[in-house]
């Protein structure tokens, strides 16, 4: 256990810049989290009112625990604005309820897919592929937005967030692609092999966030940690 020694000063007002920064990130968070669940919410209902797709499926599950992390950022943005010692137990808990959500997801795309692979089924190809593109769409308007970001304001959360919108986008090209093999040639394992490569993508991205977990890489914010180090200046002629 830890004590708090010493505390940073606090009655600097943060200047504007970071302020600005704050709310850039903060409407990222919102914006991606509502598009996120949106895109997911759709797949979902197409997946189990038209399509028949567990590919598609996976690419939900994937999207809602994305979206969800995303909430759960700017939960953590907003609380820590009033309470800036909070930041990191409340990102280490968004990042830990992350982790549990992604696990959970990607159980179900491995049980749907092992089902199909015992029960193969009849998958609408072009349904699926409109939906999945549909997905690419709002993932890309996400990335996009994540590029506007001015580089002075890059962080590691902002980093690794581009890193992994930029490989989800992936997942979805990658279900439109075996939907497409579907609809012209109606070969119905394509959905399920998609379905497995979508829950080892999942399981990979699992690791990677347990060895960041594991190692305590809370690496967060922009870096004001330094700012007690300076002294106030003193004009000797
Ligand atoms: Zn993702």
């Amino acid at each position: 256990m830890r004590d708090h020694s010493h505390h940073s000063l606090k009655n600097h007002s943060p200047p504007q810049a970071a302020k600005t920064a704050h709310v850039r990130e903060l409407r990222l968070y919102l914006i991606a989290f509502t598009l996120s669940l949106f895109a997911g919410a759709i797949e979902i209902a197409v997946r189990y009112l038209l399509s028949n797709s567990v590919s598609l499926f996976g690419d939900a599950a994937h999207g809602i625990a994305d979206g969800s992390t995303y909430g759960l950022l700017a939960l953590v943005l907003i609380v820590s604005k009033h309470y800036s010692d909070m930041e990191l137990p409340w990102t280490k808990a968004a990042v830990f309820v992350s982790f549990l959500l992604l696990f959970f997801g990607d159980y179900l795309v491995f049980s749907e897919a092992i089902e199909r692979f015992f029960d193969p089924q009849e998958v609408l190809g072009w349904w699926t592929c409109l939906t999945a593109g549909i997905s690419l769409v709002l993932n890309g308007i996400v990335v996009l937005m994540m590029y506007k970001i001015p580089k002075h304001e890059h962080n590691i959360r902002h980093d690794s967030m581009l890193f992994h919108a930029l490989s989800d986008a992936w997942v979805s090209a990658g279900v439109i692609a075996s939907a497409a093999i579907i609809a012209i040639t109606n070969w119905y394992a394509a959905d399920w092999i998609m379905a497995f490569i979508i829950a080892f993508y999942l399981l990979f991205l699992l690791c990677v966030l347990a060895i960041r977990i594991v190692r305590g890489d809370w690496k967060i914010g922009h870096d004001h940690d330094h700012s007690e180090h300076e002294h106030s200046h003193e004009d000797h002629h």
